[in-house]
C-alpha cells in the first residue's frame, strides 16, 4: 500500500511538471496490496489481514474518494461499537467511553465487573498521580501502570493493546504508539482530564469519522483499494514490474540503479533518478547495504513480530453468544493461546452468507512467537477450542481459512521515534531516495499511504 501510495504520488507530481515522468513499480509478490488481501468464496468474504482502518486520518478516505469508491465505505454496524474482554471465565464489556487508555466517563468505570473496588480507585485517583518529569521515551506498560494502575493495565489496556499492535508492551513505546496519550499526560497532566476536554471540544475524528463511527471499510474487501489504485496508475502510465530487487546503489553520476535476482521481462536493472524503497524495513536494509551501512543498521534494528489468523465460519445456530459486539479480546493474564477475536458478520455485512456468522481469530505476536509455525491443522484445533468455550462455538465450522503472517508487524519499541528520526536524516541526506511503509510512522493503513507520498515527495525533492 505505501509503495502504491508513493506511485499515485509521483504521478501526481509529474502531473504538475515538477518531476518525474517514467514510474516503475517494481513488486515480488506477483500481486499488489502486499499485507492486504481479501478472499471470496461461496457468500463468505475474508479479509486475510487487515479488515478496516481508522476514519480519524484522512489519508485512506481520501485515496478512497479519488477512487470513486465512497459508495464502498461501509462504518461498523452501530448496534455492534464495542469490545468485549475475556474476564473470570466470560466476555465482559469494556466500560462504555473508555478509548484504550483514556477512561472517558466515571460512572461506567465505576461499575464495571473487569476492575476490583481497589482497581477503579486506584484508576479514579489517574489525575492525582504526577506528570513524569523525564522527557525520555517509556514503555506502554511501564506509563499505564504509572497512571492507572497495574489492575487496569492487566484487565483492560494489555488486552486491548495487544489486539492492535502484538507487541511485547514492555517494549512498546509510547511515543512511537500512543503519542496521543503521551501529549494528554504533557498537557493536561492526566488521562481524564485530557480525554474529557476533548470530548467536550467535539473533536472526534473526521467528518467521516462522526458519520461512520471510528472504523471503515470497504463493501466488497479492503483488497478493493490497492487493486483499484493499481488499476488507476496503469491507466496513467506506471509501468509495473514484477521482479524482487535485490540491490540498490548510487550511480557515480547521480541517480540509483536497483537490480533484481529475479527479473521476469527481461530488466536486470532499473536506474533512476529517484527512488523510493516502500518494503520491509529489513529488505530496505539489504538492498541499501553497500549505499550506508549507519543506515541500513538503524533499518535493521527494526524487529517484527509474526501472527496467525484463523477465520472460522459457523452456522449461526452453532455459535452460543449473540456476538453483539466488533469482537473480544484476551488478557494475557488469563494464559489462552490467542489474542482475540474479530466478529467479522456482526462487523460489516455481507461477510458471510445468509444464517452463518464470520468470526476471525487472532494467535501469535510478540510473546508467542511459536504459534505461527504451527501447521494448519494445530491452529484450526486451537482457533476451534478456544472459541467453543469462549463463546460457545460447537459444531463442524462451515468454512475455515487460515493465514499466517511471518515477521509482517512492526515493533515499536522504546526509542523507535528517535530511530525513526535518524533514518530520515540519512535517507534525507542521500538525494533521490525515499524510504516508506509500516515501518517507521505508524502501522494502520493511512499512516502507510501518509508516508508512501511523503517518501515520494522527499525522493523528488532536489
Ligand atoms: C494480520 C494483520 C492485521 C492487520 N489489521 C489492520 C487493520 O485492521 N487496520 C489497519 O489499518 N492496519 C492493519 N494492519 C496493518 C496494515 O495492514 C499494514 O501495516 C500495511 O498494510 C502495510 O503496508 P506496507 O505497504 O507498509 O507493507 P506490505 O503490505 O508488507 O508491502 C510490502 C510490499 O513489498 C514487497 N516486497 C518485499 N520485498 C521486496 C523486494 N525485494 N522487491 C520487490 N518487492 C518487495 C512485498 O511483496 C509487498 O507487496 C494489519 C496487519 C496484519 C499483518
Amino acid at each position: 500500500m505505501a509503495g502504491l501510495a508513493a506511485a499515485e504520488e509521483l504521478v501526481s507530481l509529474a502531473t504538475a511538471a515538477t518531476q518525474p515522468s517514467e514510474i516503475t513499480l517494481v513488486e515480488a509478490a506477483g500481486r499488489v496490496g502486499g499485507v492486504l488481501s481479501t478472499v471470496r468464496r461461496d457468500g463468505w468474504l475474508i479479509e486475510r489481514s487487515a479488515d478496516n482502518f481508522l476514519a480519524a486520518r484522512p489519508e485512506a478516505v481520501q485515496l478512497v474518494e479519488r477512487l470513486g469508491l465512497q459508495d464502498q465505505l461501509v462504518g461498523v454496524d452501530p448496534r455492534v461499537r464495542r469490545a468485549l474482554v475475556w474476564h473470570e471465565g466470560r466476555p465482559v464489556p469494556a466500560p462504555q467511553g473508555f478509548r484504550l487508555l483514556a477512561p472517558g466517563r466515571i460512572g461506567p468505570i465505576l461499575t464495571t465487573p473487569l476492575l476490583s473496588p481497589a482497581g477503579k480507585l486506584r484508576m479514579l485517583a489517574e489525575r492525582f498521580v504526577p506528570q513524569r518529569s523525564s522527557r525520555a521515551d517509556e514503555s506502554l506498560e511501564s506509563f499505564v501502570v504509572r497512571r492507572l494502575g497495574r489492575e487496569a493495565f492487566e484487565r483492560l489496556v494489555q488486552p486491548l493493546a495487544a489486539g492492535i499492535w502484538t507487541a511485547d508492551p514492555a517494549r512498546l513505546s509510547m511515543a512511537a504508539a500512543c503519542g496521543e496519550f503521551l501529549a494528554m499526560e504533557r498537557e493536561h497532566g492526566s488521562l481524564w482530564v485530557g480525554e474529557r476536554r476533548r470530548t467536550r471540544s467535539g473533536s472526534t475524528p473526521s467528518a467521516v469519522g462522526a458519520r461512520y463511527g471510528q472504523f471503515l471499510t470497504l463493501a466488497a474487501g479492503m483488497q478493493t483499494l490497492p487493486e483499484r489504485l493499481a488499476a488507476r496508475l496503469r491507466e496513467q502510465g506506471v509501468r509495473f514490474v514484477d521482479a524482487k530487487a535485490a540491490r540498490t546503489e548510487r550511480l557515480p553520476a547521480g541517480g540509483w540503479r536497483t537490480s533484481f535476482d529475479n527479473p521476469s521481462d527481461g530488466d536486470a536493472a532499473i536506474d533512476a533518478d529517484a527512488v523510493v524503497l516502500a518494503v520491509p524495513a529489513a529488505v530496505a536494509a539489504r538492498l541499501l547495504a553497500s549505499v550506508e551501512s549507519e543506515l541500513a543498521a538503524d533499518l535493521r534494528g527494526i524487529e517484527y513480530a509474526g501472527s496467525a489468523v484463523i477465520s472460522l465460519g459457523f452456522a449461526r445456530a452453532d455459535v452460543a453468544h449473540p456476538l453483539d459486539a466488533a469482537g473480544m479480546v484476551i488478557p494475557r493474564r488469563a494464559r489462552r493461546r490467542i489474542l482475540a477475536v474479530s466478529f467479522s458478520s456482526s462487523k460489516y455485512p455481507g461477510r458471510a452468507p445468509e444464517g452463518c456468522v464470520l468470526m476471525r481469530v487472532f494467535a501469535g505476536g510478540a510473546l508467542d512467537p511459536d504459534v505461527v509455525r504451527c501447521d494448519d491443522a494445530a491452529l484450526e484445533a486451537l482457533a476451534r477450542d478456544e472459541v467453543a468455550e469462549l463463546l460457545g462455538a460447537r459444531g463442524t465450522p462451515r468454512l475455515v481459512q487460515i493465514d499466517r503472517w511471518h515477521g509482517a508487524m512492526p515493533q515499536y519499541h522504546v526509542g523507535h521515534v528517535e530511530r525513526v528520526a535518524r533514518i530520515m536524516e540519512r535517507t534525507a541526506s542521500l538525494p533521490g531516495l525515499g524510504i516508506a511503509g509500516a515501518a517507521y510512522m505508524g502501522v494502520g493503513i493511512p499512516q502507510v499511504i501518509a508516508s508512501g507520498q511523503a517518501a515520494a515527495r522527499q525522493a523528488c525533492t532536489r
